[in-house]
């Protein structure tokens, strides 16, 4: 994509998120932008980083790997996509954040490869709101106790919440997805009690990115509406 374009849609999408935020009296710096790069080649996300766009998101592995060795000694990294325990020693050690931690094997793996690598990741618990089949995650009702399970483990962190909502023509139908993570985050927030840092709330895609702000996202992944697709 070329640099106008790219400047373009990410001057719309900022300003998407301010008029959200206004919306629904929060301050935009409540609200990271994770610029999805997983359609677009090493040149364009470098292009990305250029823009001053500090986040990026990747989802899968084997590609994600390449254009890390190119990019990774700038901006933070985090990973999105489903996580096979395989993969897991290619993005521990690159990756800050891992937004898909769905299940206890996973979380044990992520632990004993950061050990090795002398880091903590931040992890987020990936929790599928909406019950859908096709998708990954946890059941709302097992994230407490989920949460508490993964907090022995000593290179790992739970740093926050992340959904996918259902991809619908009217955003305005998943608003009670968010509102109800935004529900669970802030159960788990209690839980923690007060001296722990509040948990991240990681939701919202190119087309509910509006809604989720909204409904308080503090991380939104944004991909194609900011870098389009090449692929
Ligand atoms: C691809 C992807 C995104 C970005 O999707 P867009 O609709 O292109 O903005 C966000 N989150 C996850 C988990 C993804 O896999």
């Amino acid at each position: 994509m070329n640099k106008e374009t790219l400047e373009q849609n990410y001057r719309a999408v900022t300003a998407n998120i301010q008029q959200a935020c206004k919306r629904s009296g929060r301050s935009p710096d409540e609200v990271g932008v994770i610029a999805v790069t997983k359609y677009v080649g090493i040149e364009t996300t470098e292009a990305v980083l250029d823009l001053g766009v500090g986040h990026i998101g990747e989802s899968r592995a084997q590609e994600a790997v390449p254009k890390w060795e190119a990019l990774g000694n700038r901006g933070t990294w985090h990973f999105i996509g489903h996580l096979q325990r395989n993969k897991v020693k290619d993005v521990v050690g690159r990756f800050t954040y891992i937004h898909s931690l769905d299940r206890f094997s996973l979380a044990q793996e992520i632990s004993k490869r950061a050990a090795q690598k002398e880091v903590t990741v931040r992890a987020l618990l990936q929790v599928n709101v909406a019950g859908e089949e096709s998708k990954f995650g946890l059941s709302p009702d097992e994230v407490v106790e989920f949460s508490r399970e993964v907090a022995a483990l000593p290179h790992l962190t739970v740093a926050g919440l992340m959904t996918m909502a259902p991809h619908v023509p009217n955003s305005e139908e998943v608003r009670p997805i968010f509102r109800e993570l935004r529900a669970l985050r802030d159960k788990l927030d209690t839980y923690r009690g007060a001296s722990e840092k509040q948990l991240e709330l990681s939701m919202g895609m190119s087309n509910d990115y509006e809604v989720a702000v909204e409904e308080g996202a503090t991380m939104v992944r944004v991909g194609s509406s900011l870098v389009g697709r090449e692929r």
